[in-house]
């Protein structure tokens, strides 16, 4: 059997899931939060018990080399020669990888480089690499792009319409994120429906604070809501989604700010937050809906626009057969999965209220007569990491 550790290393977080491969079950989960904090929080899954410690992790070496001998000090590895592979999230690859790859010196330098796209995640991501490294150094730790599924969209996708220099010179064009969560979903619902993915056409719709949807073709991804950078795209908790690039100009002017201010803006106080003036959480705007219209509002937006790229998805994809609504929103907002479908109408969609209520794992929530059908599927997206890390680092149960 094999243990395989899912990272995801933030710029002061540290999230992790170590898995049993192939049997694909977790063996513990946890995080270091406030990397860098003399009181960082450490909290660990242990039997189903969550156990949390307040203590001093001054960077993500400590934090890793903290986790690694907690994991020891439990007995939940007997030592850490039991962890046979280690997968990093990464948030930008950019074009050079259309797969998971085994990190090497080559992989660590183009990570670096395409930090000028990310720079907040991508930076992150290395410093959680570094530290692995350094830690276990005879184990092989594999990098997961969110970037890779979104390779295979076509140039007409991908490409803006702006002065084709800028994508020469920099490299501007449409990446997308969130790749493994809508790998993910989509591969599980060709599994429910019973059908293989090649003859599905399904539009994924990852809804957490962070949103996007995909298109996928044939289990391939022919588009999707983010582009360059995950500003772009449908409203979302703190981001604006699309907007008319014009507003930039106009509001440096009137405000006497920088691009990159109005961009900080655009980025963390805009979306729920900046329509409702109350939060960046849907539940708290689902709360106060039905007094604070600004609230409502905020919600309507979004919606109307997830419903906006559904409807532009159906037309690419030429029909749509399957609709999943995944993320913190999607698995567990029932009214938002109700505002999206009813929009639908026109598409043939026929909700099933009371299975879009109903709180299980995976639910159908389509009636019978419905055209398309939709699925709540949560996403795993440790789980894709978990099962790359075996595939590409060629790893086989003992
Ligand atoms: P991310 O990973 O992008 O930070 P998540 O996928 O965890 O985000 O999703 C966070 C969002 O999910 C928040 O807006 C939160 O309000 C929403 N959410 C979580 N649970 C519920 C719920 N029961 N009802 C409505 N929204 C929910």
């Amino acid at each position: 059997m094999l243990k395989i550790m899912a990272v995801n290393a933030g710029s002061s977080s540290l999230k992790f899931k170590l898995f049993q491969m192939p049997g694909e079950e977790v063996i513990t989960e946890g995080i270091v939060e406030r990397i860098g904090a003399e009181d960082a929080y450490y909290t660990i899954v242990v039997n189903g018990d969550k156990i949390k410690k307040v203590l001093p992790v001054k960077n993500h070496s400590v934090a890793v080399r903290l986790l690694l001998d907690d994991l020891v000090e439990r007995e939940i590895v007997r030592d850490l020669s039991e962890i046979n592979g280690v997968g990093h999230r990464i948030v930008q690859g950019g074009s050079y990888f259309p797969d998971s790859v085994l990190i090497d010196e080559d992989v660590i330098a183009k990570i670096d480089e395409l930090a000028a796209i990310a720079p907040l995640h991508n930076h992150a991501h290395l410093i959680g690499i570094k530290a692995f490294i350094e830690a276990l150094p005879e184990v092989p730790n594999v990098a997961v792009f969110d970037t890779s599924f979104h390779q295979t969209m076509n140039e007409e996708t991908y490409m803006y319409a702006i002065p084709f220099e800028w994508y020469e010179k920099y490299k501007i064009r449409k990446y997308g994120a969130h790749g493994t969560s809508h790998k993910y979903v989509a591969m599980k619902a060709a599994e429910i429906v019973g059908r293989p993915i090649e003859e599905l056409k399904i539009v994924t719709c990852h809804l957490g604070n962070g949103a996007s949807i995909a298109a996928v073709k044939g289990g391939k991804c022919v588009d999707t809501s983010m582009g360059l950078t995950p500003l772009e795209g449908i409203p979302m908790g703190t981001r604006s989604g699309n907007i008319d690039p014009a507003i930039v100009g106009f509001i440096s002017e009137a405000e006497n700010l920088t691009a990159s201010e109005i961009v900080e803006i655009l980025n963390k106080k805009s979306g729920y937050l900046g329509v409702s003036g109350v939060s960046n959480d849907s539940r708290d705007l689902e709360a106060c809906m039905a007094e604070n219209k600004r609230c409502k509002l905020a919600l309507d937006i979004q919606t109307k626009r997830i419903a906006d790229y559904i409807g532009s998805y159906y037309v690419l994809l030429e029909g749509i057969d399957i609709i999943v609504f995944t993320a913190g929103i999607g698995e567990n907002s029932s009214r938002c999965r109700r505002d999206v479908l009813k929009r639908l109408k026109v598409l043939g969609v026929e909700i099933d209220e009371e299975a879009n209520t109903r709180q299980r794992e995976i639910v159908e929530i389509t009636t019978k007569n419905s055209k398309i059908r939709a699925f709540v599927i949560p996403t795993n997206e440790e789980l894709m990491i978990a099962r790359d890390t075996v595939r590409i680092a060629g790893l086989c149960a003992k």
